[in-house]
């Protein structure tokens, strides 16, 4: 135990079906509930569609759900994917960047059901999409659907094959550039967060204080895969740029990383850092906001 005590499972990184997840938002806070999680942040892709019913199900179980967003971004920064926490589902100008997203989602996916046909790996784009159920489209989907018809040994070997960034199948995101996503969080009044730093390219030296400076509030420190010397060495950075650890296991209900739902330890001090940002982010410090491009 540490001074803080981390008394009860804390995951600030999950994922539904409403995006590339395999469990609907109610049961995953269901799953989490019964692990003992008492603090969870759906964080689906481009989507806050799920909140309302984990959030339902969250104050029947006493799980305090934070409704959250992953923007994943790809650039020469390598992949940036930006966690907004608090993030409201109601706010109609966020919903309208969101959905532009999800449309660019599924246009990628799309055209890399088209390369797979013509590499000879076919797939019907009807069976992507029964799979998402409506979830914001992603390489997941595919993964799946490429193991069904027997394109590939199993799910996990999708992403090191046939949709790995080097295949000739592989579609590039277009979207956000890594700072536009976490100011399009701060203009909404979120708190942004580096996810799973260990994907980005450049040095985090290079990349962290221009990040910092467009409002990033927070860095990803606890996550299953990490060793612990990266840990040690985000928590460092972290203390240098004056952000706040977070954490989570990124639970997807398919394909893990590194850690099962509320299995990353999570002090509630970052919780706690995390609610003082809110206040601040609510108490409306005037931010200066960069208008947003369509393209990168
Ligand atoms: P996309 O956003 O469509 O590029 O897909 C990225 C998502 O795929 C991530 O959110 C991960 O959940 C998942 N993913 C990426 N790489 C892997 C991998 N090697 N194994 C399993 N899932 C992966
Ligand atoms: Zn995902
Ligand atoms: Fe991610
Ligand atoms: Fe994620």
């Amino acid at each position: 135990m540490t001074a803080e005590g981390v008394a009860y499972p804390i995951d600030l990184h999950t994922h539904s079906l409403r995006s590339d997840g395999a469990y609907a938002p109610g049961d995953l806070i269901r799953m989490a509930a019964s692990r003992g999680v008492r603090v969870q942040a759906l964080a689906d892709h481009d989507t806050l569609a799920g909140v309302a019913e984990a959030v339902a199900v969250g104050e029947q179980l006493g799980v305090r759900v934070i409704p959250a967003t992953e923007l994943n971004t790809e650039s020469d920064w390598g992949d940036v994917h930006v966690l907004g926490y608090f993030v409201d589902p109601a706010d109609a100008g966020l919903e309208d960047r969101l959905r532009w997203l999800r449309e660019n989602r599924g246009r990628r996916i799309e055209l890399m059901v088209e390369r797979l046909a013509a590499l000879g790996h076919p797939v019907r784009l009807e069976r992507v999409m029964e799979i998402a159920q409506g979830g914001a489209l992603g390489r997941p989907h595919l993964a799946q659907a490429l193991f069904e018809a027997g394109h590939v040994p199993s799910y996990d070997a999708a992403f090191d094959t046939l949709l790995s960034k080097d295949s000739p199948a592989y579609v590039a995101r277009v979207g956000l550039t890594p700072l536009e996503a976490v100011r399009l969080i701060r203009a909404h009044r979120g708190v942004p967060s580096l996810a799973h730093p260990g994907t980005v390219a450049v040095e985090l030296e290079v990349a962290l204080p221009e990040l910092v400076d467009a409002g990033l509030a927070g860095i990803e420190c606890y996550y299953g895969s990490h060793s612990v010397d990266a840990t040690v060495r985000y928590l460092s950075l972290a203390e240098r740029y004056g952000l706040i650890p977070t954490g989570g296991s990124d639970f997807h209900g398919r394909g893990e990383h590194g850690a099962p739902l509320g299995g990353v330890r999570v002090p509630p001090a970052s919780v706690a850092a995390l609610d003082e940002r809110r206040r601040s982010a609510l108490a409306g410090a005037a931010y200066h906001v960069e208008p947003l491009g369509r393209a990168r």
